[in-house]
């Protein structure tokens, strides 16, 4: 078993480790020994020998399962996805019984996406109820409410993504929906663009708002005018993000199936009813010294992807459903997410700057290969086990046996990582020193790079110089003294600029059947005209969703640079 950070002890002995009376039932080792055996229930033959490829896996950290896998696998009832969405119809018994779909599903550690944009809009007739509809946002704000109250098994609280589509008619109060700072804490909200909607902002052209139910056109504003919107509140607060429907219906891998809506944190879009298990590979244990040199260790990424895969389709077969529609749902397109985490540190291990053009070929190189032998496992798993229902609905029919409908997800990793002692999915690092907020409201933890400190110890440049310096700002932009080569290694988030950050984010997707999740970081002097210029850029790149933050544009953010504590 590898050893784990105390950061990384903390949170395992909080929210993953087995415990009976407040007491610990188990250690990490043992964690990893009862997911394997369990995930190796799966299969008909060889249990003990996949038990064992499993935990190897794991205990090296070189793949961790989502979250909900690490704490329930082996408990009766245990439900072992993350990703989730459910359906909002037009009615009053539809919507509440959709909120207790997604209290349970909050409950039993999964997150869920909805897209509003069925429901009528506010103060229009709202037939056999009383009184005038409340439209998306007001029920968007009964989700979060519920949410609040249920903490996913005492763990950790449900996470959300809201979607409204942008020919709604109540987009405008949707856009400003989070610009109090305090509204909707719960929910990541995106606005629903189509392509017809991006080339009427480019020709100035009018844009029509329809009445879902009516499919009356309520009001033509310029398209530009709500485009406006949505730029100033994302400048503003991080919300809305966008989500760009086509290009996801573009690439749904079920010929007649219909995507509206994507999980929380926007990697997997997937039908109503759908689940999804996600896993991550540590891509800062996928090296080998060649000759004096770090390179990618290609034998060895390629043999935890086929584990990984086999691993992640296991999930499905003994999963514990919550919902019988998604049990229904999920069989029949076994759709698994496997990704990356690690790779800013990788980079830095390999002495590539993140804002460079090596690294975005890298990128692109890397998930390529990810995707390519994922395909194949999910090949060789279909002959040997079949392939996924609704497999002859699909684009492989014919073409390409598989026994999952998609394989790849980017996901944030925001607990994976830190159990994993790297860096957060594909993101640069956020700041060489930090303090980080429990997301239960527990104490607050100061980190110092622990990959910053290996490679300036082992080049003889950590000194109490650097350390002060490290301390008060997080970064190592003013260390005159440390050679310009190795700073540009450990460029942060917002020294990164949003070119490239888009660039990577980009190079990641072309690769990547599901979604990637990742935040286009900036500095707080950032303008407006620059995000509208990464919104638009990111349409252009054709990615399927895109979230920007400005440092300190939320009251209260997860990650805070070190300043001098
Ligand atoms: N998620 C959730 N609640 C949380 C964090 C995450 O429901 O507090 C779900 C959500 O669907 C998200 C997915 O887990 O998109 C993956 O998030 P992440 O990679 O950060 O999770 P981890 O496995 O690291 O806990």
């Amino acid at each position: 078993m590898d050893a784990l950070s105390p950061n990384a002890m903390q949170l395992l002995e909080q929210r993953y480790l087995l415990k009976k009376n407040g007491d610990l039932m188990e250690s990490p080792e043992a964690m990893f020994q009862r997911v394997a055996e369990y995930i190796a229930t799966a299969e008909k033959d060889n249990q003990a020998y996949w038990a064992e490829r499993f935990f190897e896996m794991m205990s090296r950290l070189e793949f961790l399962p989502n979250s909900p896998t690490l704490m329930n696998a082996g408990l009766t009832g245990g439900q072992l996805s993350a990703c989730f969405v459910l359906p909002i119809e037009d009615n009053l018994e539809a919507i509440f019984s959709s909120l207790t779909k997604a209290s349970l599903i909050h409950k039993s550690g999964g997150g869920t996406g909805y897209n509003f944009s069925q429901l009528r809009p506010r103060g229009s007739d709202a037939g056999r109820s009383v009184g005038p509809a409340s439209g998306p946002v007001g029920f968007l704000r009964v989700f979060d409410e519920a949410t609040r109250q249920v903490k996913q098994g005492g763990k950790r609280r449900g996470a959300n993504m809201g979607i409204l589509n942008v020919d709604h008619p109540d987009i405008l109060e949707f856009i400003n929906a989070k610009g109090d700072g305090v509204s909707l804490q719960n929910f990541n909200l995106s606005v629903g663009i189509s392509d017809r909607f991006m080339k009427a902002v480019e020709g100035g052209l009018p844009w029509e708002l329809k009445n879902p139910f009516t499919k009356k056109v309520m009001q033509r504003v310029p398209a530009r005018s709500i485009w406006d919107a949505i730029v100033r509140n994302a400048w503003e607060s991080g919300d809305p993000g966008l989500i760009f429907l086509d290009a996801i219906n573009r690439r749904n891998p079920i010929k007649n199936g219909v995507i509206t809506s994507t999980n929380p944190c926007g990697e997997v879009p997937l039908e109503d009813f759908e689940s999804c298990n996600l896993g991550s590979v540590n891509l800062s244990r996928m090296l080998q010294q060649e000759k004096g040199e770090v390179q990618v260790d290609w034998d060895k990424l390629r043999s935890v992807i086929h584990t990984a895969v086999r691993f992640l389709d296991n999930v499905i077969t003994v999963n514990h459903y919550v919902l019988p529609e998604v049990k229904k749902m999920t069989l029949a397109n076994r759709k698994i997410g496997l990704g990356v985490m690690g790779w800013a540190e990788m980079l830095i291990r390999m002495d590539i700057p993140y804002a460079s053009e090596a690294a975005v070929q890298l990128g692109s190189d890397l998930m390529k290969f990810i995707q390519q032998e994922s395909y194949l496992a999910s090949g060789i798993l279909a002959d040997e086990k079949g392939v996924f229902p609704n497999y002859y609905k699909s684009r492989f029919f014919e073409k390409k046996k598989m026994r999952n409908a998609t394989c790849n997800s980017i996901a944030p990793t925001g607990s994976l990582a830190i159990i994993a002692g790297t860096s957060y999915g594909i993101e640069p690092l956020y700041a060489l020193s930090y303090t980080r907020e429990g997301i239960l409201g527990n104490r607050t933890q100061y980190v110092l790079e622990p990959v910053l400190l290996e490679k300036l110890k082992s080049s003889g440049l950590w000194g109490s110089r650097t350390r002060k310096l490290v301390h008060d700002t997080g970064s190592l932009a003013q260390a005159g003294w440390i050679p310009v080569e190795i700073r540009k290694c450990f460029a942060t988030s917002q020294e990164i600029s949003w070119e490239f950050h888009l660039r990577h984010q980009k190079a990641f997707q072309n690769y990547t059947d599901n979604a990637v999740s990742k935040t286009i970081n900036l500095p707080e002097k950032v303008s407006p005209e620059q995000v509208e210029k990464i919104f638009r850029n990111s349409w252009e790149y054709g990615l399927k969703g895109i979230t920007v933050y400005r440092d300190k544009s939320k009251k209260e953010q997860v990650l805070n640079k070190s300043c001098g504590l």
